[in-house]
């Protein structure tokens, strides 16, 4: 929400994504240290190989 770029490993926003359950219609979400709002991957191939990318959500 405030533009703050976190590099995320790849493995850990895997066990975000295995731990929200897996769901194919959302990508992982993380909390943004500097403002508290969402971040989302700026692309990740999910684990059931479904594929998100940052301007599908703005
Ligand atoms: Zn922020």
């Amino acid at each position: 929400m405030c533009h703050e770029v976190e590099e995320i490993p790849f493995d850990v926003v895997r066990e975000f994504d295995l731990m929200d359950g897996g769901d194919p219609t959302t990508p992982p979400r993380f909390s943004c240290e500097q403002c508290g709002g969402e971040m989302y991957p700026e692309y990740y191939k999910g684990i059931h190989g479904q594929e998100y990318k940052l301007s599908d959500f703005h």
